[in-house]
């Protein structure tokens, strides 16, 4: 039986396996990373990357739609979804490609097939024993449902709505969270009619209220339905379409239901249980540092409880390989980790919002400033409305930034900055930021909390 040895065995090259690899390798470590199907996982296959190309493709829709806002002559003529999964899925193709090739020329060794772990050093996979130093799972998450609720037919996932070779006329969809909002986004601006169901009070449950309650108001301008705070009942299919009942005894009828409930960690029958690996409902459970129950085995990404990100999994993955290599790397507490939900408009975050600083601060120790996009020459121009909130400790630090408004993600970058180097508005405000940008937004906010606001009151 063939063996072969590293110091470092990856199971699953996901976002969080391939980027354990690479620091591992660049390390200077011999690296065996076991992947059943492609390298890149979740994020690039099946989740951010094409979900983003999606989005990009909904968003030249509503241009072409919009033009004469513009002055510009353009006639909209509809989605070609061929011509879309051509353009998602070249972009996909071409990532892969350079992620094979990177992995490659680091020096990684791809073992292709599914593995089991037999013990702290070893996975099987196939006829081969791979053995490893140290071991760290990345085996990543699936969509997964609610009890009673079947997957099937027109009850769909958000694998099978980026497979779909066609726009559906009138979709259902079940979660209001970051997965469900970007799908409700895009079928819209496809011409979709679109009813999000979401048994928590708001849109982006996990957002500051301020912020959800405006992406509320956005996404019905913009004509997509929701029901709030109400739960999932029942769904039955039939040839034409499906009804979903809610408990409130309201129906909602569609041509599919999309189910964006949340993510499952992927672990079964991956001998995790049998070596001893302390786990909650399927959660690989680590300390601080990344490191399991079991000695030398560690955990990466979504298998570990807590916000499931591919930033987050990558950093994760650096993490480890540093720590394996002895660097003692910095833990960064998940909600350091900047968040972005790319519908339009877009919502970004970092840090705690207002509710969370005041429980964890006190209401009199805790200050906040709104800033308006409508004050911002660039949102303007680019035709959007929106906001942006900074939450600091009084006489204190940056703790928490939230925002809404078209292409709000790309501010997120000096947003997450000023919170983990802990600044404050005062040490930021004599920073210059450049105009007509969007990210002035953030400058002016950190200007009226340094008490010297420009274009504000
Ligand atoms: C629709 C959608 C959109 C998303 N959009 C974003 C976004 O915009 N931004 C963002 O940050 N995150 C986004 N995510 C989340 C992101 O994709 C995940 O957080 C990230 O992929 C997790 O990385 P991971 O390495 O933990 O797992 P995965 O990427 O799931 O990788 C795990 C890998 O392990 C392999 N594997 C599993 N079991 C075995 C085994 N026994 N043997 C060998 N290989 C195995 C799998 O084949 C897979 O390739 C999105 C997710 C979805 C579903």
């Amino acid at each position: 039986m063939p063996e072969q040895n590293f110091d470092v065995v990856v199971l699953g090259g996901g976002s969080g396996g391939y980027a354990t690899a690479l620091r591992a390798a660049e390390l200077g470590m011999t690296v065996g990373m076991i992947e059943k199907d492609k390298v890149g996982g979740t994020c690039l296959h099946r989740g951010c990357i094409p979900t983003k190309a999606l989005l990009h493709a909904a968003e030249v829709a509503d241009s072409a739609k919009d033009s004469a806002h513009f002055g510009v002559k353009a006639t909209y003529e509809g989605v070609d979804i061929a011509g879309v999964t051509s353009y998602r899925e070249n972009i996909v193709a071409k990532k892969y490609k350079g992620l094979q090739s990177l992995l490659k020329a680091r020096g990684v060794t791809t073992i292709e097939g599914a593995g089991r772990v037999t013990s702290p050093t070893t996975v099987q996979v196939g006829d081969s024993t791979i053995t490893g130093k140290n071991l760290v799972l990345a085996t990543g998450s699936y969509s997964r449902s609610l009890p009673g609720l079947d997957l099937g037919g027109r009850v769909i996932t958000s694998e099978q709505a980026l497979g779909l070779d066609f726009v559906p006329q009138k979709v259902a969809v079940l979660g209001g969270g970051v997965i469900g909002v970007e799908f409700a986004s895009v079928w819209r601006s496809f011409g979709a009619e679109v009813t999000i169901i979401e048994a928590l009070p708001h849109l982006v449950p996990n957002e500051e209220e301020v912020i959800s309650k405006s992406l509320e108001r956005a996404f019905r301008k913009r004509g997509i339905d929701y029901s709030l705070g109400v739960r999932f009942q029942s769904v039955t299919q039939s040839d034409s379409g499906v009804v979903v009942t809610l408990e409130n005894g309201k129906t909602v009828e569609a041509e599919l239901l999309l189910v964006a409930v949340g993510r499952g960690p992927s672990t079964a029958n991956l001998g995790l249980e049998e070596l001893g690996v302390t786990m909650d409902r399927g959660f690989v459970l680590t300390n601080e540092r990344l490191a399991t129950s079991i000695p030398g085995v560690y955990a990466v990404g979504d298998i570990v409880p807590g916000l499931q990100l591919a930033h987050r999994s990558f950093q994760h993955g650096i993490f480890v390989a540093e720590e394996i290599a002895g660097l003692e790397p910095i833990v960064i507490e998940d909600v350091n980790i900047p968040k972005v939900t790319y519908s339009e408009p877009e919502v970004a975050s970092v840090g705690l919002s207002e509710a969370r600083a005041v429980e964890k601060y006190g209401a009199d120790k805790v200050a906040t400033y709104d800033y308006s996009l409508a004050g911002n020459a660039r949102s303007e121009i680019i035709g959007t409305s929106g906001s942006v909130k900074v939450v600091r400790v009084k006489d204190g630090p940056i703790i928490g930034l939230s925002a809404i408004g078209s292409r709000v993600g790309e501010l997120i970058g000096e947003a997450q900055l000023a919170v983990n180097w802990e600044a404050y508005p005062e040490d930021l405000a004599p920073l210059i930021h450049a105009h007509p940008t969007q990210y002035e937004a953030l400058g002016e906010a950190f200007l009226a909390l340094a008490g010297k606001p420009l274009h504000a009151l």
